[in-house]
């Protein structure tokens, strides 16, 4: 990964290259990025800069030993790790992410900006809970100890840090007291997620959101995507890159008819026509799934807003500001945050491997409940 690949953070790239530059790579960081913000990106194409022996001051050259192997994630230097479940007959204690490796970059390959859940399906974790397990944290400490093969440098790449639970402390003395020349490279994007005890030890820096321009002109040059097709489509995808790739790839689900249904269900609260929707709901690909939870999010974020400002400059196509017009009758903002802050925690929910069916049952009688308490 370069990063001209990553679609602007300015000042991010230029904040991580002039530190390798000056010979100020911190020991330990935590990129924190939210799903689609490019951490993982990031995290890549700053590993393969700092491995790069003929680096400009913008980018890795591509043609020194070290990025022909780092850019094809082989480079024997760079280690990963990231949460699995067990493979095959494998015991679960002795599988690791090394045992995923194949896996690991043929999706970076076709999708760098992947989600938790597009990595889960790859994996075939099904129900499964994926982590980061004890034996791979042995192993990290092993490998980091170890002399470097290549480069003079090492560097691990822990993607989604929140999956080590509790078994992240045995890692701690190795953050606080890493060999020369290591790096560790944390991706994030829940920090509330991570003991205390890693994050304070690790300089913490912010990767935004990408903004509605730089995901429209990535839509229009690299998926050939119409102009305010593109547009419409990053404007609902409020900074992920990842949420605005899935619409441009799929002939885009007509959420805000399945939201009408949705809050139509949930007021009327009848227990069979909840099931229904959600069957509905539910026989859809997961992805369009949690698409769909996205959208009512940015929905009544949106909502807010406009209740709130009147303004008409929201993310809204002008059916949608119809039906907000509609809607604040009955559903004031204060409800609108309570249903929002469901929707947020039961997408948190599904994105650890809850089952959607209950956790999306749960959510519509709580949202009937909202919408029927008197204001
Ligand atoms: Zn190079």
């Amino acid at each position: 990964m370069y990063f001209k690949e990553i679609p602007g953070k300015k000042d991010l790239k230029h904040a991580l290259t002039h530190a390798v530059e000056k010979g100020r790579i911190p020991h330990a960081q935590i990129l924190l990025a939210k799903e689609g913000y490019g951490g993982l990106p990031m995290a890549l194409a700053y590993a393969s800069y700092i491995m790069c022996e003929n680096k400009s001051n913008q980018d890795s050259c591509g043609e020194c030993s070290h990025c022909r192997k780092s850019h094809k994630r082989i480079h024997p230097d760079i280690h990963f790790s990231f949460p699995v479940v067990k493979l095959g007959d494998k015991k679960r204690e002795i599988t690791t992410s090394d045992d995923y490796l194949p896996k690991w970059r043929s999706i970076i390959e076709t999708s760098p900006f992947m989600s938790k859940s597009d990595w889960l399906d790859h994996i075939g974790a099904d129900s499964r809970q994926a982590n980061i397990n004890v034996k791979e944290c042995n192993d990290i400490m092993q490998k980091l100890n170890m002399m470097s093969y290549e480069s003079d440098k090492k560097i691990l790449i822990m993607w989604l840090p929140e999956f080590l639970g509790n078994e992240g402390n045995r890692l701690l003395k190795l953050i606080e007291e890493p060999t020369d020349n290591t790096y560790i490279i944390l991706v994030t994007e829940n920090q509330e997620h991570i003991l205390q005890t890693i994050l304070s030890r690790c300089q913490l820096v912010k990767v935004p959101a990408f903004t509605s321009t730089e995901i429209s002109e990535f839509l229009i040059d690299q998926q050939e995507i119409e102009p305010s097709k593109a547009n419409q489509m990053a404007n609902l995808s409020e900074g992920n890159l990842h949420l605005a790739l899935h619409l441009s790839n799929n002939e885009t689900n007509d959420y805000s008819e399945l939201l009408i249904q949705w809050l139509r269900v949930a007021y009327k609260s009848d227990p069979l026509e909840i099931n229904k929707w959600v069957e509905k709901l539910v026989s859809l690909p997961k992805e369009e799934q949690k698409n769909f939870l996205d959208y009512g999010l940015h929905f009544f974020r949106q909502f807010n807003f406009r209740v709130q400002t009147g303004s008409n400059e929201v993310n809204l196509t002008p059916q949608e500001i119809d039906l907000v017009s509609k809607m604040s009758n009955i559903i004031t903002i204060k409800k609108s945050e309570s249903i929002a802050q469901l929707i947020n925690d039961g997408t948190e929910y599904i994105s650890r491997n809850a089952n959607m069916k209950i956790v999306l049952f749960a959510d519509t009688i709580a949202i009937g409940e909202i919408m029927r308490t008197k204001s």
